[in-house]
C-alpha cells in the first residue's frame, strides 16, 4: 500500500490555522505576581509624616543594598483584590509572608490592561506613549530603548527572562539585555484568538530556578507567570477547592510555585543579599462593570494591581515553603498611590545605580516617605477594542485618589468614597474633570514612540487611521457616544460567549454569533477572523476565504486578515494565489512572524522550496528559537530527503516547543527511513495526543501499525481518520482508508 505523502510540507501558523484543540496546552498554566524582596530600601520610615501612610507595624524597611541580586515576578492577570495579603479569596501563603516581609502597596496601577504593553512598562520605566507599544498585537520594542535587564547588564548583573506565554513571545522585543530569554511553551493548534500558548507555572519556576541556581555573580532575574489567565482550569487540589471560583484556584495555584522559586533566590550561592518584586501586569473584570476578562476597560478590576516588594539579607535562611503561615494582613502597608513605572527608578535606587532622568516614575523608596495625597499622577490606556475593532480609544489618569477615564462619555470617579466606581460624577465636577484632562494632555509621549511607528509601515498606518498619532493628541472628534466601549459592551459579551462555545468542543454553535455581528457591524476585524476560523475549522475551507476575501472587500485590510486569507488558499491548494497577498504583509525591519511563516507556507506549497527557506530563515533571525520555523525548516529537509538536517531541526523545535506534534511527526518520518518503524510509530502516537487534528500524523500511524501486520492496533486510529479528517482537504486520503475499512 503507498504510505500517504508523510510530512506536512509546512506547518500551518497557529494563528491562521483552526485546529481543534479545546483544552488548554497540556501543562500549561500562567501566573503573574510580581514581588520584590531582598532589595534594602533606604527607608526612612521615620516621623510623623511618614508614619500616616502605613498600618501594621514592624518589618523591616527598605534599605540601599549595593551587591543585591534582582528578582522580579509577574504575575498575569493577577487583580489586586483576589490576593490574600489584599483580602481575596484566593490562598496566597508565599505571597502573604513575602509582603510579612516587607512592604505591600495597596494602590498600585499598571498604565496598560494587556499583557505585552504592561510589561512593555514594568521593564522599561515608561509609559505606553513613550514606548509604544499599545496592544499584544502589531508591534515590538524598538532594541534602542534600555531596559532594566540592559541597564543591570551594563552594571554586571547576568540577566535572565523566564516567560510563560505567547504575548511575551521574543518575537515583541521585551528581549533587550537579558542574556538568556526563555520564552517556550507548548504550541497550541488552534488559533491564538481563542487559546493562548502558554507554559505552566512550576516549569517556569523550574527554568528559572535552574538558571539563577548556576549564577556565581550578581543576577536579575525576570519570572512570568501566566496561569491566572482565562481559561480557569487550575490543577489539582485546586480544581476542587476553588469550584466555584476557578479563576481564584489559578491565582492560589500561582502561589504555590512561588515557594521553589524564592527558595532558589533566597539561598543562592554567592552570599548576596536578594530584592524582590512581585506584582500583576494588570487584574482581571470577573464580571465587574459587564467585563468577563480585561483589556476592555480600565476599571480597577483591572488597572488596580497587588505590588509586593522585600528584601532577603545575605546569607540569611532560605526561604522555607514549610513555614507557618502569616496572618494575611501582616507587614507594612503603604496608601501612597504607586505605579509600574516606578519599579525601574526603584530598582536602580535601592542599588545606588546612577538613576535614570528621562522615566517618568520615581523611587517608590521616595513614595514610602510621601504623603498619599500627593498628588501623583498616573496614565493609563486601553487601546485594544480601538486598535483592534474600531472603538473609541480610552485613556485617563489617576491623580492621588481621583481617578478620570477619557471616552466619548466621560467618567470621573473617587476612589476612596467610590472603590467600585459605581458613581460617575463628571456632573458634579466639572472643574474637577477639566483639571484631570490638563495632565492627561500633559503626559509624556515620547518621539522615539513615533520613530517606531514609522519603521512598520502597517502599524503606523493602523493608528492614524484611528486618529491616534502622537500618544496623547488623539483628536476625540471622530468618536461618537456610540462607539464609546461601555456602550458596546454587549459585543464583547457576545464574544466572550463564542469563545466559551469553542472551548467547550461546540463550534458550529459560535458561526451565528459571528453571522449577526458582521450583520450590524461590518468593519468589525475580530469577527472576520474569529468566523473565519471557525469555518476553516469545521472543515469548510471555502467559506472560510469567502469570509476574509469580504472583510477586504469592506475596507478590513490588516496584516492578521491578509496572514489568515494567504495560510487558507495555501492549505487548500492555492499557494500562488496566496503569495502575492501575503508578500505585502511581510515588509519593513520587523515583518510580522505569522505572515511570514505564512508566506514561506504558500512558497514551499507552490514549490518554490529556495524562497520558502529564505522566508523560515528570516523568521529565525527575529526570532532564533521559533518552533515553527524549526518544524517548517525541518519538513523542507525531509522533502529533500536531508535526514540528518530535519532530525536537527525537529530536535530544536521540540526543544522550544516540547509538545510540539509537526515535529513528532517529522521525526516519525525520520526514523521510519532509518528503518525504525517501532520508533516511528512512537513519534506519531505522541503526534496524535498533542494534536489530534495533526491528519498526517493520524494516517501514519494506522498505515504503518497496518504494515507492521498489527490491524487491530490500526484500526481505531484508521476510523478516526476517517471519521475527522476535513474532506475538503484529503478527500483522497478518506476514501483510501474507507476502502481499507471496507476490506476488513
Ligand atoms: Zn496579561
Amino acid at each position: 500500500m503507498k504510505r500517504k505523502q508523510p510530512i506536512t510540507p509546512v506547518r500551518r501558523t497557529a494563528p491562521t490555522v483552526p485546529a481543534v484543540r479545546r483544552e488548554s496546552p497540556r501543562g500549561s498554566r500562567r501566573r503573574a505576581v510580581i514581588a520584590v524582596a531582598g532589595a534594602v530600601l533606604v527607608l526612612v520610615l521615620v516621623g510623623g509624616v511618614a508614619l500616616r501612610y502605613f498600618s501594621g507595624a514592624g518589618g523591616p524597611v527598605f534599605e540601599h543594598r549595593l551587591d543585591e541580586n534582582v528578582l522580579l515576578i509577574t504575575i498575569d492577570t493577577l487583580r489586586a483584590d483576589a490576593v490574600g495579603a489584599y483580602g481575596g479569596l484566593a490562598r496566597t501563603p508565599n505571597l502573604n509572608r513575602l509582603a510579612a516581609a516587607g512592604l505591600r502597596f495597596e494602590s498600585a496601577h499598571a498604565h496598560a490592561v494587556t499583557t505585552l504593553p504592561a510589561h512593555a512598562s514594568l521593564l522599561t520605566g515608561l509609559y505606553p506613549t513613550q514606548h509604544g507599544i499599545h496592544d499584544n498585537n502589531g508591534y515590538r520594542l524598538s532594541p534602542k530603548v534600555p531596559t532594566l535587564a540592559s541597564r543591570l547588564k551594563a552594571q554586571g548583573f547576568a540577566t535572565g527572562g523566564f516567560v510563560a506565554a505567547f504575548p511575551l513571545d521574543s518575537r515583541f522585543g521585551l528581549t533587550t539585555g537579558f542574556d538568556v530569554y526563555d520564552d517556550r511553551y507548548p504550541g497550541t493548534s488552534g488559533g491564538r484568538e481563542f487559546v493562548l500558548p502558554e507554559r505552566r507555572g512550576d516549569a517556569v519556576v523550574a527554568a528559572a530556578s535552574a538558571w539563577i541556581g548556576a549564577q556565581r555573580g550578581r543576577w536579575f532575574a525576570w519570572v512570568h507567570l501566566f496561569d491566572p489567565h482565562a481559561p480557569y482550569r487550575p490543577p489539582a487540589p485546586f480544581d476542587r477547592e476553588y469550584a466555584n471560583s476557578p479563576y481564584h484556584g489559578e491565582v492560589a495555584y500561582s502561589d504555590s510555585v512561588l515557594s521553589a522559586l524564592l527558595s532558589a533566590a533566597t539561598g543562592a550561592a554567592g552570599g548576596r543579599p536578594t530584592l524582590v518584586i512581585v506584582t500583576g501586569d494588570h487584574g482581571e473584570g470577573l464580571g465587574d462593570h459587564g467585563e468577563a476578562t480585561h483589556g476592555l476597560f480600565a476599571y480597577e478590576s483591572t488597572l488596580r494591581i497587588p505590588l509586593i516588594v522585600a528584601q532577603f539579607p545575605a546569607g540569611g535562611p532560605a526561604w522555607d515553603a514549610g513555614a507557618a503561615p502569616v496572618p494575611a494582613a501582616g507587614g507594612r502597608v503603604v496608601h501612597a498611590p504607586v505605579r509600574h513605572v516606578d519599579i525601574v527608578p526603584t530598582v536602580l535606587d535601592v542599588l545606588q545605580l546612577p538613576s535614570a532622568q528621562d522615566l517618568p516614575g520615581r523611587s517608590l523608596l521616595a513614595a514610602v516617605n510621601t504623603r498619599s495625597d500627593e498628588e501623583t499622577a498616573s496614565y493609563f490606556e486601553a487601546m485594544s477594542a480601538s486598535l483592534n475593532r474600531g472603538w473609541a480609544p480610552l485613556r485617563g489618569v489617576v491623580v492621588g485618589r481621583e481617578k478620570y477615564i477619557d471616552v466619548p462619555i466621560p467618567e470621573l470617579y473617587d476612589l476612596t468614597a467610590d472603590p467600585r466606581e459605581a458613581a460617575n460624577l463628571v456632573d458634579r465636577a466639572p472643574d474637577r474633570l477639566r483639571a484631570l484632562d490638563l495632565t492627561l494632555r500633559g503626559i509624556p509621549a515620547s518621539a522615539a514612540a513615533a520613530d517606531r511607528r514609522a519603521a512598520d509601515p502597517e502599524t503606523s498606518e493602523r493608528l492614524r487611521a484611528l486618529g491616534y498619532v502622537s500618544g496623547n493628541a488623539a483628536p476625540k472628534t471622530r468618536y461618537t457616544e456610540a462607539d464609546d466601549p461601555k456602550r458596546l459592551v454587549g459585543i464583547d459579551q457576545d464574544i466572550h460567549r463564542a469563545v466559551d462555545l469553542y472551548q467547550r468542543g461546540r463550534p458550529a454553535d459560535a458561526v451565528p454569533i459571528y453571522q449577526k455581528m458582521l450583520a450590524a457591524h461590518p468593519t468589525m476585524e475580530i469577527a472576520y477572523a474569529h468566523l473565519s476560523m471557525l469555518q476553516w475549522e469545521l472543515g469548510d475551507p471555502a467559506s472560510a476565504i469567502v469570509t476574509l476575501r469580504a472583510a477586504l472587500a469592506a475596507g478590513v485590510d490588516s496584516v492578521a486578515i491578509r496572514t489568515k486569507l494567504g495560510t487558507y488558499l495555501a492549505e487548500s491548494g492555492h499557494g500562488s494565489d496566496a503569495i502575492p497577498i501575503l508578500r505585502d504583509a511581510v515588509s519593513g525591519d520587523f515583518p510580522d512572524l505569522d505572515a511570514l511563516n505564512a508566506l514561506g507556507i504558500a512558497q514551499a506549497r507552490a514549490g518554490r522550496v529556495e524562497e520558502a527557506t529564505a522566508s523560515f530563515r528570516r523568521i529565525l533571525d527575529l526570532s532564533p528559537s521559533h518552533a515553527m520555523a524549526l518544524e517548517n525548516l525541518g519538513s523542507i529537509a525531509l522533502e529533500k530527503e536531508q535526514y540528518d538536517q530535519a532530525r536537527a531541526f525537529f530536535a530544536r523545535a521540540l526543544d522550544s516547543d516540547p509538545s510540539s506534534a509537526q515535529a513528532h511527526n517529522g521525526l516519525g518520518v525520520v526514523e521510519l527511513k532509518a528503518g525504525n518503524r517501532k520508533g516511528a510509530i512512537e513519534h506519531w502516537k505522541r503526534a496524535v495526543a498533542g494534536d489530534p487534528t495533526n491528519f498526517y500524523a493520524l494516517y501514519n500511524v494506522a498505515v504503518e501499525l497496518v504494515n507492521d501486520g498489527r490491524p487491530d492496533a490500526a484500526r481505531p486510529y484508521l476510523e478516526r481518520f476517517a471519521r475527522t479528517a476535513p474532506p475538503a482537504l484529503y478527500a483522497a486520503d478518506v476514501r483510501r482508508v474507507q476502502a481499507m475499512l471496507a476490506r476488513w
